[in-house]
């Protein structure tokens, strides 16, 4: 199952010339959740992965960079026809937003659930969970993971047979977990034919944060963490009046909760992007910080590592 981050818009609170407002896509095989919809979202998923099969816009906080973009998709959503449900989940306040934006562009035409969430699971599904925890930015907001189960080890049918187990039921039975009891009395395990379970992928996506424990708890062994990474350490000071996170503030983060790889966002144009990197990668060594459009590859944590290609 192919597993993509697409980095729509990479600043802070405005955009520039070179990066548009936040929003990451996580594309999962077919499924797409888009955290966070700045202004001009709409336009960066047509240039990259287009409008179709967003299933789930997921809001981090109600600060105007990270919804602007929300009133426009939704018009051209409508105006295209679209008839396949749409699930937007965001904190409190969400419900008093959508208000004001129908007002502006109308209710959309297709059916539109949004739901104002609390911290905890938001959706579970035998595939992934959806979660979230409370961020520390002077407002209600969320970070939100990804999280996959392990998967199940590979199973060895020669083995089975080699035991003397009769190919048919009992090997979905062995596959399932269950232990069975051969005519002769003998037990064979499921543990005796399949390998290990491998681990899945964890992907948390900050928002806008000071470095909490909560986001560490969430992200603990992710496979990929984006973190808030407005200012470098000329402007610790700024960080912590704002609510954000300095890019070496963002490794201890990263390097706390032991993940895999860091991505830097929400960036500042204040600062040179080598410096926030360089920065960062003083406390922890695996740091990417895409451009707009980037595509950051998550590949099943046994299959390598993540990597970045342009769209
Ligand atoms: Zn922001
Ligand atoms: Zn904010």
């Amino acid at each position: 199952m192919d597993l993509h981050l697409v980095f729509l818009g990479t600043s802070g609170a405005t955009p520039t010339v070179d990066r548009g407002s936040p929003a990451v896509l996580i594309a999962r095989g077919g499924e797409r959740i888009l955290v966070d919809c700045g202004e001009g979202t709409q336009r960066q998923l047509m240039r990259s992965v287009g409008l179709a099969r967003i299933g789930t816009i997921a809001i981090t906080h109600l600060h105007g960079d990270h919804y602007l973009g929300l009133p426009g998709l939704l018009k051209t959503l409508s105006l295209a026809g679209r008839e396949e449900p749409l699930q937007l989940f965001g904190p409190p306040g969400l419900y008093e937003l959508l208000r004001e934006v129908e007002r502006i562009v109308g209710r959309p035409r297709f059916p539109f659930l949004v739901d104002e969430v609390k911290p905890g699971a938001v959706v579970e599904t035998p595939e992934y969970a959806l979660r979230t925890v409370q961020t520390d930015h002077g407002l209600p907001g969320l970070a939100w993971c990804l999280d996959e189960p392990a998967r199940q080890g590979r199973f060895h049918p020669e083995k089975a047979t080699a035991l003397g187990v009769t190919p048919g039921p009992d090997f979905g039975r062995l596959q399932r977990g269950e232990t069975i009891t051969l005519p002769n009395g003998t037990m064979v395990q499921p543990g005796d034919v399949m390998d290990e379970s491998r681990p899945g992928r964890k992907v948390v996506i900050t928002g806008d944060t000071r470095p909490t424990e909560a986001v560490i708890d969430l992200a603990a062994g992710a496979t990929v963490l984006v973190h808030d990474s407005t200012f470098a350490d000329s402007e610790k000071e700024r960080a912590l009046e704002t609510g954000h996170s300095t890019a070496r503030e963002a490794a201890q983060v990263a390097y706390a909760a032991g993940v895999g790889t860091l991505v830097l966002t929400h960036l500042s144009s204040r600062h040179n992007w080598k410096e926030l990197r360089d920065q960062a990668r003083e406390v922890f060594p695996s740091v990417i910080l895409p451009r707009d459009l980037d595509v950051l590859v998550v590949p099943y944590p046994d299959r390598g590592t993540p990597g970045l290609e342009r769209v």
